[in-house]
């Protein structure tokens, strides 16, 4: 049970870039392992997803692996004076600073940071972070204005260096704050004593920004994790903080179980409803036996005499119990005759126990959830 920490600890360590490809190698020999080399039978991203998105919150190397170097990148923002390495880092970034280079998409034509092996490392995992966000190659607001490779030379000439020195350093400081009015030129020089000479300067880049607004390359809002990085927030348990933000942000949100569930039972499942349905597999019985009974039930573990055929066509696709229609997940569990007589007598007692009438769904007795049932307390 100790094979986590072991690998975060050579994740947090070793300034190593893992591309990808080696989480999706890595990922396939778990899966070999779990599955014992036969054809799985959930998909690994749905083990991945925590308990309330309807998975087994299997923990992701892969995000883990992220997180380490997101928590590396928060100490070149909070700029820890006892963290010796980040003076020698910050060195080869030229003129800019580490917490700015975060926000740079051409980051390898900055300085001297491709031939720093631990930041160039560090810079290529969080490319990959992003693209596995949605995290778009936009400008952001953040983003440095001089010596920027993102943006055009023109902006990194002596006056623009005087513009840096002054205070006005990203493109936020261009911006009223939280909107995305562009100050003036009069709001720039009252606010960091822009000399009056440099007009033309603030001309140069008004157009450079309305003109990438106008392509799209330019976007004012942050992703929560570029946030966190942006305001270097100070909290606790860093790697799983940042690891329970990538989970819940990348990837979609819920598994496909649930449009599975919602086409068998013709009806809408809200996000709500469906958290909790998902925390019910769980939390229904303390017996270790039942929650695995109620999972595999959850996922439609159990091969049906429909899934039996679609593998072996000699097989009949009727249900075993009344033979005359199709096994589907649906009839085998709720709609056959046979087993129709099962649920109306635990209908029944369930009404005369609870004391209270409702409707006999499978919504009620396969998931466990209905909305707008509430028992009376009295
Ligand atoms: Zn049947």
């Amino acid at each position: 049970m100790n094979i986590l920490p072991r690998l975060n600890y050579l994740f947090q360590m070793l300034p190593c870039y893992l591309p990808v490809s080696f989480f999706k190698t890595t990922n396939q020999s778990i899966t070999k392992f779990i599955w014992d080399n036969k054809k799985p039978r959930i998909k690994f991203s749905t083990l991945l997803k925590p308990e309330s998105k309807g998975g087994l919150a299997l923990p992701s190397l892969q995000l883990y692996y992220w997180s380490a170097q997101i928590r590396n990148m928060l100490t070149w923002i909070t700029n820890r004076q006892d963290s010796m390495w980040i003076q020698i880092e910050a060195q080869s970034c030229g003129s800019l600073s580490l917490s700015s280079i975060i926000f740079i998409n051409n980051f390898g034509e900055v300085g001297n940071i491709a031939k720093t092996f631990v930041t160039y490392s560090t810079l290529l995992a969080w490319r990959d972070c992003k693209k596995y966000l949605g995290i778009s190659s936009q400008i952001c607001s953040h983003s440095p204005i001089v010596c920027n490779p993102d943006l055009p030379k023109a902006l990194s000439d002596a006056n623009f260096n005087l513009w840096h020195t002054l205070g006005i350093r990203t493109v936020s400081d261009l911006f009223h704050q939280k909107t995305t009015t562009l100050k003036s030129f009069q709001e720039l020089c009252s606010e960091f004593n822009v000399p009056r000479s440099n007009f033309f300067k603030y001309l140069q880049i008004r157009h450079v920004i309305s003109s990438f607004t106008s392509k799209r390359r330019f976007r004012a809002q942050l992703n929560e994790v570029e946030t966190l990085l942006a305001t270097a927030q100070s909290i606790k348990g860093k790697i799983s903080y940042i690891y329970r933000l990538l989970s819940e942000k990348g990837g979609s949100s819920f598994t496909p179980m649930k449009i599975i569930w919602e086409k068998d039972l013709c009806l809408t499942i809200s996000d709500e409803l469906w958290a909790e349905v998902c925390d019910r597999v769980y939390c229904s019985a303390t017996n270790v036996k039942m929650k695995e009974s109620n999972y595999n039930f959850f996922y439609k573990f159990y091969y049906t005499p429909m899934r039996l055929h679609r593998m072996k066509t000699d097989i009949s696709p009727n249900c075993k119990r009344c033979t005359s229609e199709r096994g589907t997940y649906m009839h085998a569990f709720w709609s056959c005759r046979e087993i129709a007589r099962f649920w109306q007598s635990i209908h029944t007692a369930a009404q005369e126990i609870l004391d209270v009438q409702f409707d006999m769904t499978p919504c009620i007795y396969l998931l466990n959830a209905q909305q707008d049932f509430v028992l009376d307390p009295d």
